[in-house]
């Protein structure tokens, strides 16, 4: 006879694994697309930046609430948060000192979320907020080094970089997520360079764009793609690949869906969500289907409002 422990470990385990392995994959990958959550803590923040930023005071709780209990009853299978994130890495005090602890309150904010979750960064996430001469707040991302490697060591999705990718499956499809880090212009809107990736990331993205065979591409970052530098950069390695399906962005606070050209004969679709900071029903459904991308209306459970072929 052979020992309970050991026919566990030596015989049915390997036989699990195998079948799990040769399972079909789910036919469908549901996620939530969020962004601009914004989540703020203003303790012993300079008072014309707290004056300022006070709307986005119950930001933090109110993301906690929605992760911890509507995201369990939507049954999604991940969310996806796309930058802006909390409203500033570091604040002034009223003293001088620099506040942090930014990042901890959107660690609190997330912890309940009962999916996987990954995240990428937007401008606010890089940003440190001064007071001006004028006693008005003032951001710039000349702390953009350190706010990275503070997210990279604080948020396991941006533990290899603050530009990532991952794999879903679904169906016989698979689907290739690229996660950009777009949201750098420097001295903020009054940088004249507009908003600027290093080459460095421009390359890896390139790589993606090879290397991922025929996987459909997903593209989310934070700053929409324009007529901007930056953008037809980007826009420029998207075009490398098969199929760019879907890209998902936020930033400027409002929903879309836009028909956007990748190059001379590509197309893509590009997605963005109204901010959650400015209202816990600015979310949005995404079902991945082997041949097909539902993209549901923001806040609803059901009402398809775009469907992008995929796949075949
Ligand atoms: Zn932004």
């Amino acid at each position: 006879m052979i020992p309970r422990a050991v026919s566990f470990r030596r015989l049915l385990l390997p036989a699990l694994c195998y079948l799990a392995g040769s399972l079909p994959a789910a036919p469908t990958v549901d996620f939530l697309h969020l962004t601009d959550t914004h989540v703020t803590d203003l303790r012993e923040v300079a008072e014309p930046i707290a004056k300022a930023r006070v709307h986005f005071k119950d930001t933090g709780p109110a993301l906690e609430k929605f992760l911890g209990g509507e995201v369990r009853a939507l049954g999604v299978d991940l969310v996806l948060i796309t930058g802006d994130l909390i409203d500033g890495f570091s604040f002034v005090a009223g003293d001088g000192r620099r506040v942090h602890g930014q990042i901890d309150a959107f660690l609190r904010a997330t912890r309940p979320c009962p999916v996987p979750l990954f995240a990428l960064l937007g401008n606010h996430d890089l940003s440190h907020y001064g007071v001006s001469a004028a006693g008005k707040p003032a951001a710039d991302q000349s702390v953009a080094g350190e706010a990275r490697a503070a997210w990279g060591a604080a948020v396991p999705s941006l533990r290899q970089g603050t530009y990532t990718a991952f794999t879903q499956q679904a169906g016989e499809t698979k689907y290739h997520f690229v996660l950009l880090d777009n949201g750098y212009s420097a001295a903020g809107s009054d940088d004249k360079g507009g908003f600027r990736m290093a080459h460095e990331q421009l390359f890896w993205l390139r790589r993606q764009m090879e290397t991922s065979g025929k996987a459909v591409k997903i593209v989310a970052l934070h700053v929409p793609l324009g007529a901007d530098a930056n953008s037809q950069a980007i826009k420029a390695e998207l075009a490398r690949a098969p199929q760019v399906a879907l890209v998902l962005a936020g930033h400027v606070h409002k929903d879309g869906i836009d028909d956007l050209a990748l190059g001379e004969s590509k197309r893509t679709v590009q997605v963005r969500t109204h901010a959650f900071g400015y209202g816990v029903n600015h979310w949005r459904r995404v079902r991945l289907h082997a041949d097909r991308i539902e993209v549901f209306a923001t806040g609803s459970r059901d009402r398809v409002e775009r469907t992008i072929a995929s796949g075949r």
